[in-house]
């Protein structure tokens, strides 16, 4: 397939495209061949300055957002999804090229993307507050108001799904944003910021700074005209931002951090063809560059034996190749993701676990490896405690409910989890038991624009998606009334 014309490759800042203030470029790389796309305009602190002071002034009190009907930013939102929709064919390889996934994958990306936009754009005129029944001569209510404009930093795996559960859950409420992309996937949310302009989104309302994370992510995290920093990424970043956070203007902060998941399949499982093929799915989707991986495959030991086989014919036959073509799997995204896997499977390798298949690079060019499948597991491995971020899967032997649960909360993660079994007992008590912020009973993965997602202990904090997502983007304003005389 031929290249996709490349568009925006500059910073978006109030409604226009601008070279940085610097005049500097960065290279993006195709992880496919691994030669260089293009070169993106690279925001730094003077270019986020830019794009905060046009957020603040589309925020302004009387402002043309400000004023505008809660259902026509629902109207506006529906508008986006529609140009989206309009676009898919085009984004989609957009996103393929510049991110490697397959194509197919990529549409997939963005179908689920347009429905997140839309289910906001319902919730536009639905945030509201409550009158309270207090005591005393007093009426009092509560108000939601907008936090103000909010930086949002989003990671490389998911470009579009990520720029648009921020987007619409933020402009749903009423914010203005200024969105700094991953530096390794940063053209998809160019292309998007003019259809944002297309939709009719007021200047200043969305803003794109591409660039590095320690730069303009940083700047961007520390700035004292930020009302709030939603962030998608790493726990090692994650902490950084919440320190940048607090050092600076205290700003609000809502982290979306990593995870070690465990899926749990009990021996009452029934259907372990179709258990096998849920393991492997939850595990090697995106290439495995998902932060709800179930990476810790826990298996009950009266079908170990037989999992492990099937789970590893099915790993076999995953066809990894080109994104353009009919396949399973593309390349990981970059040189250094590459790199890490590699050097987790080796660890895994070195610590005693059982090497079933794959172990090594795919071909000899872009970043491809094979689908790897390690049994015997121990808990203290790295393997077992630390993100691959890889078509990596390690399964662990369990006996007992009891023993399982202890072992599935024993790490600082708690993004998701899953259980496969056909005893209500077994889902129920492990579903209260598990420290996660999701958990999937008989199946993996089923996040909907309806179903609340973030985590537990260090996979982060605050909601997106769902009746709580929009809530993370409002304040709460208390007004409290004297009258002469209350009556109930
Ligand atoms: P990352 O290294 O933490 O980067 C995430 C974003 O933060 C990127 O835009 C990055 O910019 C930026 N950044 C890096 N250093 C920064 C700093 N000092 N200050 C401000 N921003 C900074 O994570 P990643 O490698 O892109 O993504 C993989 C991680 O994301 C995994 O841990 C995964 O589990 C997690 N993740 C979580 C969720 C969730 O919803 N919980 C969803 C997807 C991914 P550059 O790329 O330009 O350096
Ligand atoms: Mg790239």
């Amino acid at each position: 397939m031929s290249q996709p014309e490349i568009k925006f490759t500059k910073l978006f800042i109030n409604n226009e495209f601008v070279d940085s203030v610097s005049g500097k470029t960065f290279p993006t790389i195709n992880p496919c061949t691994e030669e260089v796309i293009c070169e993106i305009s690279e925001g730094d602190k003077a270019d986020i300055d830019l794009a905060v002071a046009a957020a603040r002034q589309a925020f302004k009190r009387g402002s043309v957002w400000r004023t505008m009907d809660a259902s026509h930013r629902g109207r506006l939102l529906n508008k986006f999804a529609d140009l989206i929709e309009r676009d898919i064919e085009y984004l989609s390889q957009l996103e393929t090229l510049d991110n490697g996934k397959p194509v197919v994958n990529s549409k997939g990306d963005i179908e689920f993307s347009i429905k997140c936009v839309r289910y906001f754009a319902g919730v536009a005129d639905k945030i509201h507050g409550n009158t309270l029944p207090i005591d005393g001569n007093f009426f009092s209510l509560t108000r939601k108001e907008p936090v103000g404009v909010c930086g949002q930093i989003v990671p490389w795996n998911y470009p579009i799904v990520m720029l648009c559960w921020k987007w619409a859950t933020a402009l749903c409420a009423g914010c203005t944003v200024v969105l700094k992309p991953s530096e390794l996937t940063s053209l998809t949310a160019l292309y998007i910021a003019s259809l944002a302009k297309e939709a009719g989104f007021p200047p200043g309302v969305v803003n794109v700074v591409p660039g590095y994370g320690s730069i303009a992510g940083a700047a961007l995290a520390e700035h004292m005209d930020v009302d709030k920093i939603a962030f998608t990424g790493s726990t090692v970043v994650g902490k950084l931002i919440q320190a940048a956070c607090a050092k600076s203007n205290l700003k609000r902060c809502t982290l979306e951090l990593g995870g070690k998941s465990p899926l749990v399949v009990f021996d009452d499982c029934g259907d372990l063809d179709a258990a096998v093929k849920i393991c492997h799915d939850s595990v090697f989707e995106n290439m495995g560059q998902c932060c709800c991986a179930a990476t810790r495959t826990f298996v009950q030991a009266g079908i170990y034996d037989e999992f492990v086989s099937k789970a590893v014919e099915l790993a076999r036959q995953r066809k990894v190749g080109s994104p353009w073509e009919d396949v399973d799997q593309g390349p990981q995204v970059d040189k250094k993701s590459h790199e890490k896997v590699l050097g987790m499977i080796q660890s895994g390798i070195e610590e005693g676990a059982k090497l079933e298949c794959g172990g090594a690079r795919h071909g000899d060019k872009g970043y491809f490896i094979q689908p790897t499948v390690f049994s015997g597991v121990k808990d203290d491995m790295r393997i077992a405690k630390e993100e691959i971020f890889g078509p990596v899967q390690s399964i662990f032997k369990f006996e007992t409910m009891e023993d399982v649960i202890e072992r599935v909360n024993n790490t600082t993660y708690g993004l998701a989890a899953g259980v496969l079994t056909k005893n209500i007992d077994n889902a129920l008590t492990f579903a209260t038991a598990v420290e996660a912020g999701s958990v999937w009973v008989n199946c993996y993965l089923a996040n909907m624009p309806q179903t609340p997602f973030g985590g537990y202990k260090q996979s982060g904090y605050g909601r997106e998606l769902g009746p709580e997502g929009a809530l993370e983007y409002v304040e709460n304003k208390t007004i409290t009334i004297a009258v002469p005389q209350k009556n109930s």
